[in-house]
């Protein structure tokens, strides 16, 4: 080891699900199947790339303005960012620093741990129950903060409002952040107890229900006081973190609500018809508020079976870490593309 090498930050990244350059059938990154919707791809068309020369509006206020219309909440209560996860990261900068650690589950996005490793804060995992369940009472104790995302990711179950404000009552004295990245296949936001509850900051992304995977646009809904100490890090940061063409695609796509149901819709239907397919075939499927779905079979082997589906052109994502060795991850694509998912597992389990 050099002697410049003990001052660098070292890390272990968070990795990404892969994305092939190639064509294949791709259930392994929670994408949206659809396209965005089509007034993006017109204010896309209509952009004047002369515009580029000039800085981004540092407030992002097409956006904010849109989405705080959208929410019915005021524009200084919301916060945009380059994806949830540029939203989450700074988040834990600026309200996780307490010496106490920070909770959340054993099982989820695994994200959270580098972000707490990268900032060194101090953070403990909850054990999920047996029926990978959030255990609300693990996070009645004293702690630096709560974040965890709901529904949860990978096992895309939903606990509903009363179980959030339950976390929430117990933790008047910490930051709450509820991860709502796959809210829209869910049920009720958090976003409800915004008004009550100022230490709630609820963060939400473009790229799941929305579409918008490629634009990288996430942003988070809290009091005024929160979004005003998020803006504070940000401006300290980097002022400009919203390039010009995300601002305006992502404005539109919050205008199109016919679109965004209708597409949304779509997904579930098939998550629901996808989740009947695997238990045919003997998969035991965790219940869904996500676009997709966690599934473990009884006598086929997840990592072969991950292998074998990659082989074939069809990616899911599998970890194989602890107490999840033998799920796979299965993103709910097009009806389509889950037919030829169905087709090749019916062959592989039943022959
Ligand atoms: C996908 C995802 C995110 C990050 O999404 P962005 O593309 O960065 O907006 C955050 N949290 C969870 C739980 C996710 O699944």
């Amino acid at each position: 080891m050099k002697a410049y090498e003990k001052n660098i930050r070292i890390v272990e990244p968070y990795v990404p699900g892969e994305q092939p350059q190639h064509k294949v059938i791709k259930l392994n990154t929670n994408e949206n199947p659809y396209p965005p919707a089509p007034g993006v791809k017109e204010a896309l068309e209509k952009m004047d790339a002369d515009r580029l020369r000039l800085y981004p509006d540092p407030e992002a206020s097409a956006l904010t303005e849109a989405l705080a219309k959208y929410y019915g909440v005021g524009k200084n209560q919301v916060f945009v960012g380059v994806g949830s996860d540029d939203v989450l990261s700074m988040c834990f900068l600026t309200f996780f620093n307490s010496d106490k650690p920070v909770l959340f589950p054993d099982i989820t996005y695994s994200f959270y741990k580098v972000w707490a490793e990268l900032y060194r804060i101090p953070y403990e995992c909850q054990k999920l129950d047996e029926n990978f369940r959030i255990v609300k009472e693990d996070y009645y104790k004293e702690n630096g903060g709560v974040i965890f995302p709901n529904p949860n990711a990978p096992t895309g179950l939903y606990e509903d409002i009363r179980f959030v404000e339950d976390v929430l009552t117990h933790n008047q004295d910490v930051i709450v952040i509820v991860d709502e990245a796959y809210i829209d296949f869910a049920g009720e936001s958090a976003l409800k107890l915004i008004d009550r509850y100022e230490n709630l900051i609820v963060v939400q992304t473009f790229s799941k229900a929305r579409s918008m995977a490629g634009m990288r646009i996430g942003y988070a809904i809290a009091s005024p006081k929160l979004i005003g100490y998020l803006n504070d890090v940000k401006y300290s940061f980097n002022s400009y973190t919203m390039n010009q063409t995300s601002l305006v695609c992502g404005a539109a796509s919050v205008k199109d609500e016919e679109y965004f149901r209708h597409t949304v819709k779509m997904i579930v239907d098939t998550r629901e018809w996808a989740k009947k397919q695997f238990e045919e075939l003997g998969f035991r499927c965790l219940d869904s508020g996500a676009n997709f779905l966690f599934v473990t079979h009884p006598e086929q082997d997840a990592k072969e079976l991950f292998e074998a589906l990659k082989e074939a052109g069809i990616y899911v994502r599998y970890w194989g870490s602890s107490r999840i060795e033998q799920y796979l991850r299965v993103t709910v694509g097009l009806r389509e593309e889950m037919e030829i998912l169905f087709r090749f597992l019916r062959n592989k389990i039943i022959n």
